[in-house]
């Protein structure tokens, strides 16, 4: 509702090639194959504006998307690959890390859980490192229509049990679904509020 321009800017394996960061930014990440691309695609509806189904090997990159010429989304690229050699392992790291906590713009990092698994320790850690650096972390539960909803509230809860044993207070979380649209007005209205403040 809220979003009327979305278009792909630039993207980039450095950080500090990133554009200008005059403007708010909000980041999405999560395990690959979590949809990230999809749910991206939805909440802009653009169809093919993130690009979906990124095969395991390909160059990894930081997408930067101008919203309403306002605020910038970016497309991070995923973890948690089977795949991947430990020198692309590596890379990803140094490359996100160098990104999350250098990027003075960044208001907030999305991370994308799927909803259809019991909580993941690789999605905790990567938390928990968010907590560590000080980074306004926001779960986003995503595939809620492949599960009744009973299911996706028992992970969901599940999840947020395990983040009590990590942090004081829950982080804020929205439970989607990019085939069904469920979430997307709600996700839509947070994010605006935090890229206005
Ligand atoms: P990414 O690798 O995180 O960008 O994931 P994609 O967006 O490419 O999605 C991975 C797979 O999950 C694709 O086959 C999508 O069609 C599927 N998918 C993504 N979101 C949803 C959803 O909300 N519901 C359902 N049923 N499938 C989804």
């Amino acid at each position: 509702i809220m979003i009327q321009k979305a278009e792909f800017v630039v993207s980039n394996t450095q950080p500090e090639k990133c554009p200008k960061p005059d403007r708010a930014e909000i980041a999405f990440i999560g395990r690959s194959n979590v949809g990230k691309s999809s749910l991206i695609n939805r909440l802009t509806g653009v169809k093919e504006l993130a690009k979906t189904s990124q095969k395991p090997g390909k160059t990894q990159l930081i997408n930067h998307f101008n919203i309403n010429d306002r605020w910038y989304l970016v497309d991070l690229p995923g973890y948690g690959f089977a795949k991947v050699s430990k020198d692309t392992k590596a890379k990803w790291e140094v490359m996100i890390s160098g990104y999350l906590t250098g990027r003075k713009n960044l208001c907030g990092v999305f991370i994308l859980i799927d909803s259809r698994l019991p909580p993941q320790q690789i999605d905790l850690e990567f938390l928990l490192w968010c907590g560590t650096e000080g980074i306004p972390a926001v779960l986003v539960f995503t595939k809620a229509d492949k599960l009744s909803k009973s299911q996706v509230d028992k992970n969901v809860k599940a999840f947020l049990k395990k983040t009590e044993e990590i942090f004081e207070e829950a982080p804020d979380y929205f439970v989607t679904s990019a085939e069904k649209g469920t979430g997307k007005d709600e996700l839509t209205a947070f994010i605006e509020e935090l890229v206005i403040e």
